[in-house]
């Protein structure tokens, strides 16, 4: 089989477009119920939340995730807001125990992509599941590294696939924190216009103005859906804080998107 061979009926179950919220990191149950119940409470789109228990930092001896015990907080975010849960994994450890504690959606980050060794482990733990499975461009501008691993994971026999597109890094400093470079995104999407695309605005401007004209532009250009960091109290996130927004704004911000074929 190959990859244009797939159905990803998946993302015919949620709502269209597909958005996805919630705090770059887990940091305590108490940031993830707020979050959550915000969320909830404010924007009736948000099918699934995200948060990062084990996080790829660039520098050691920084905060590097809660771990496992975040996974209990994402099942009570679960429970109690009936959101689908999203987390990263980045080895077959993170493999094992997300699928133990049911959480719905994996996504394999940047920093992984580029790694066909890990893609590998990632895509054999995951051998055969029904979950849905994310993966992000990897942070260098390489299309057949991001399209390799969505083979590695096909060739487990994992059906259920989609790509996020957030960005790619760069040198020379731009206004973006990573350069959308949309025209690899687009090669992609023509490609493999029956795998979902989903744009990540936050990590492409590592600010919290530009999210909108990003999500905007990716809407405007067919992608599926939007996945954007989202904090009880962004400016005291313990990653990313700088592009974090609350639930409150993100609800003002959704409002605000010209949808066509939207089921908002
Ligand atoms: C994240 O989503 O918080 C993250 C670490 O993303 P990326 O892999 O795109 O850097
Ligand atoms: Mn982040």
């Amino acid at each position: 089989m190959n990859l244009t061979d797939l159905k990803n009926d998946w993302i015919k179950s949620f709502p269209a477009p597909l958005i996805i919220a919630g705090p770059c990191s887990a940091e305590s149950e108490q940031q993830m119920l707020d979050t959550a119940k915000r969320i909830k409470e404010s924007n009736k789109q948000v099918s699934i939340f995200r948060a990062g228990i084990w996080k790829p930092r660039t520098k050691p001896n920084g905060f590097e995730g809660v771990g496992v015990i975040g996974l209990n907080w994402l099942k009570k975010v679960k429970q109690e807001f009936g959101f689908q849960t999203a987390t990263e994994v980045a080895n077959a450890h993170h493999v094992e125990a997300a699928l133990n504690a049911d959480v719905d959606i994996l996504w394999i980050g940047a920093r992984s992509t580029v790694n066909p060794f890990t893609v590998q482990e990632i895509a054999e733990a995951l051998k055969g599941t029904e979950k849905i499975v994310l993966v992000k461009n990897p942070v260098n501008p390489d299309l057949a590294l991001w399209i390799g691993a969505l083979e590695r994971l096909l060739g487990q026999n994992i059906l259920n696939l989609g790509a996020i597109h957030r960005g790619f890094s760069t040198y020379q400093k731009t206004k973006y924190r990573n350069n959308p470079n949309w025209q690899i995104a687009l090669d992609f999407k023509s490609q493999f216009p029956n795998i979902p695309l989903i744009v990540d605005p936050s990590h492409i401007c590592g600010n919290r103005t530009g999210l909108k004209g990003i999500t905007q532009e990716a809407l405007n250009m067919g992608y599926e859906g939007t996945m954007i960091e989202t904090h009880c109290n962004p400016d005291e996130a313990w990653s990313d804080a700088a592009q974090q927004i609350t639930p409150e704004v993100l609800a003002e911000m959704i409002s605000d998107l010209k949808l066509k074929n939207s089921d908002m």
